[in-house]
This record gives structure tokens, sequence and C-alpha cells, in this order.
């Protein structure tokens, strides 16, 4: 690495140094308890995959060239050079690391690795070094954003042939009202949905049982910056929706199941004239407030358990709300142990679920522990609310052999709805 490239990414090090952040990089004790927090070292128990470990990584540069006493005094604390060789040690800490926080919720000082990883993700896409195809993906959103006349028309009738299928689920006639709306200025409510049906269709049901003034937003929800660390691209992609939600004077932004796409929205879309909620908080909502009624006959004789996104759940505090829905699903819903603050990742977030099948080994072994979590409910059906999650743990479900039927939430909901 050149100096140039080196003075270049401390600079980009350098902006990532608030004070919470300096707090981390200068805070470990080294006591070990967030040894065993981790899934990925309770599933493969190697010293790379301590969260302290992780951080050492990346606290050993910051002594190195932003301490006096790395700088004149190398060996000190293990102070260590930013060369390509440590560049790879980043690559694998935080391409290892789901970003679940488990560890921090273990840490007797609350050390956040996922904040630390980030600066590994930052220096990574600095050197053009990380992994390409997140990077690809997240231009295409922030492309999409500034061509959306140019793809309109072909999303309109995208939406357009999903009608019937919402129909069937929402179990009434349309009677000449719009199914699934769509640029809608002043509906009560925008619903961010993921690219694909699965994500608009249940979704669109229950919105309409509700009679919720709603309208669908032309973008995808997914942010491929946040999950590469990049935050002008996060930015890019998230003010899409937020310029969008502006321009129709909505009241609230809902996100669909996207763990990322939700914690990205709630915690970094600033102070704006909406709120931002999860489809799982709105569909408890509907239900507390007699909007919708379910029945419990679609799940009947089943074991429930639901995974708790680690996004949404220890990272966005949205942790009541579906075990209330599930409540007027199921009569058998079996809570996972450890609660639900520590339940353990899925084993694909960080954007791992992303790269496919480049990680999947690594996904099915790290998430042995999940596996076992799983299985020890005796579950036969998996919920959850997250893309992501329910990717890995339907890989997961058919890895291990669990015979599990894995539900989105959102799925569950509009299945078993009850027209009054
Ligand atoms: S954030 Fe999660 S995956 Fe990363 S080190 Fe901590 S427990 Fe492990
Ligand atoms: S629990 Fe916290 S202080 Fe202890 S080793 Fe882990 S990160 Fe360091």
């Amino acid at each position: 690495m050149d100096q140039q490239m080196r003075e270049d990414l401390l600079k980009l090090f350098q902006t990532k140094l608030n004070r919470a952040m300096v707090y981390y990089l200068e805070t470990c004790t080294r006591c070990g308890v967030c040894t065993t927090a981790c899934h990925v070292y309770q599933s493969m128990p190697q010293a790379r995959y301590i969260a302290a470990y992780r951080a050492e990584i990346v606290r050993r540069i910051y002594k190195k060239h932003f301490k006096g006493q790395g700088k004149l005094w190398p060996s000190y604390g293990e102070a260590k050079e930013l060369t390509e060789a440590a560049l790879q040690e980043l690559y694998d800490a935080a391409y290892s690391c789901t970003g679940c926080r488990r560890c921090m919720v273990y840490c007797p000082f609350g050390i956040d690795t996922q904040m630390l990883m980030s600066i590994a993700k930052l220096l990574l896409v600095g050197a053009h070094a990380e992994p390409e195809i997140l990077t690809l993906l997240a231009d295409t959103s922030i492309e999409k954003g500034r061509s959306l006349e140019f793809f309109k028309e072909g999303f309109l009738q995208g939406v357009k042939n999903l009608e019937q299928k919402v129909v069937e689920k929402w179990k009434l006639e349309a009677e000449g009202k719009t199914v699934i709306p769509v640029d809608v200025e002043g509906a009560e409510l925008l619903y961010v949905a993921l690219a694909g049906a699965h994500s608009i269709i249940p979704a669109a049901a229950v919105f309409n049982a509700a009679g919720e003034n709603w309208t669908l937003s032309f973008f995808e929800a997914v942010n491929f910056g946040a999950f590469v660390g990049d935050p002008t691209r996060t930015k890019l992609i998230l003010d899409r929706i937020v310029n969008e939600a502006l321009r129709l004077k909505v009241k609230e932004v809902c996100i669909c199941e996207c763990g990322t796409a939700y914690r990205v929205m709630k915690q970094l879309s600033g102070t704006q004239p909406f709120k931002v909620s999860s489809v799982t908080e709105v569909h408890a909502r509907y239900l507390r407030e007699g909007r919708i009624r379910v029945s419990k006959k679609a799940f009947e004789g089943q074991v429930v358990t639901y995974h708790d996104p680690c996004q949404i759940a220890r990272n966005g505090g949205v942790l009541e709300e579906p075990r209330f829905i599930l409540q007027h699903l199921t009569d058998d819903f079996r809570e996972m142990a450890p609660d639900p603050r520590y339940n353990y990742c899925c084993g694909g977030g960080g954007g791992l679920v992303a790269l496919g099948e480049d990680t999947l080994d690594f996904r099915m072994k790290s998430a042995k522990v999940k596996a076992e979590q799983v299985q020890k409910t005796g579950a036969t059906v998996l919920a959850t609310a997250c893309e992501n999650c329910h990717t890995q743990l339907s890989d997961l479900n058919r890895h291990y052999g669990l015979g599990l039927n894995v539900q989105f939430l959102t799925s569950m909901v509009a299945d078993a709805l009850v027209v009054s």
C-alpha cells in the first residue's frame, strides 16, 4: 500500500472517531466476558471469532496511527501499521461478524463490536477491497432513485399483475377499490417493500383488510450501502425513500420485513414529519385496535416459535409486538432460550446472506448454535420478520434437517385473516 492510499484511508478512519467510538477503542479490559457471547465463536471456537479479538484488529491500527505512544513506540499495546495484510485481517474480522450486537449486551462496558467493524468496512470500501457485489447492488439502488421515470411503467405493470393474489388473501371483493395503491399523495402510510411479490401481496392484503389509507413505495427497502458499510451510499439509498415520503406527505413510513432497512430508516433518517414503523408494529396495532381479525385455524396443531431479527429486536426495540401478534395466531407458542434480548443471531446478517453461495459454508457452520436453539423449542413452525433471517433460517433448516416450516410473520397474519 502506498503512502497516499494509507493517508486517504486514515482520513476515513478519522471520520469515524466520535466520542462513542473512541470510548470503544480505548476501553476493552480483555476480561473475556464476550468470548462465548458470539454465535460464531460458540459454533466454531477459534480465537479469531472472539468479539474482543475482532475489535483488537481495528484497535491496533488506531493505536499506531492515532495515539502518541503507538506512533513512537509501536510495540506498545501491539500497535500495527495499516498495510495490505492488515486490510485482509480487517476483511476477515468484518465479514465473519453479522453485526448482531449480542456481544455488546454481555460486555460490562457495552463495547459495540458492530460499530468497530463499521470502521473495518469503511476502510475496505476506501481501498476498493470490499465485496464488490454489495457495492454494485448499492449503486443499482441509487441509480433507480435517479431514473424513476425510466422504470415507473414496468413497476406499475408488475404491481397490477399482483392484484388478484392480494384480493384472494384479503378475502373480500375489491369493489372498485385500488388493490395496490401507488404514488398516492396524502396517504397516511407509505409501505416500503422488498423487490418480490412475497413482500407485497400479504402486506397489501392486511392493509386493505384494516382499511388503511396506504400507498406502496416505488423503491425497495433493502439498503446494500449499509451492508457494505458505506455511509455515503447508505444515505443516498435512504434519501430516495425519505424524499418520496416527503413528496407524498405521508404520516408514517412502514418498513417491510427487512431488519437492516428498518434500523437504517429508524435511526438514520433524522427528524422528519413522519414516523417510522416496522410492518410488525403496524400489524400489532391493527390487532390491538380491532381493525383486523385473525383466526388460529391456519396454524392449529402446530408448535410455533419466533426468531427475533437482531436489527429489529435487540437493535430496534421491537420485542413485544411479534409476540402479541403470535398470541392471536397460535395457542402453542414456545419462546426460545435465552430470552429475546439475548437471542442468537441467525448467522446471516451484515451482508452475509447477500453474498449468497460464497458465504453459505461459513453461514451454516457459524450458526450451528442457532439451529440447536431452534430445535430445542420443539417447534414445527419458525416465524421471523426479516428477509435475511428467513433466507438464512431456511438454509439452516435444510442443512441441519430441522423439518421446520419457516414463515414470514406478515404472511402468517395474511393467511389467518378473517372477514368480519
Ligand atoms: S456483533 Fe454479533 S457476530 Fe459480531 S462479534 Fe458480536 S456477537 Fe459476534
Ligand atoms: S466483554 Fe467487553 S471489555 Fe471484556 S473482553 Fe469483551 S469487549 Fe473487552
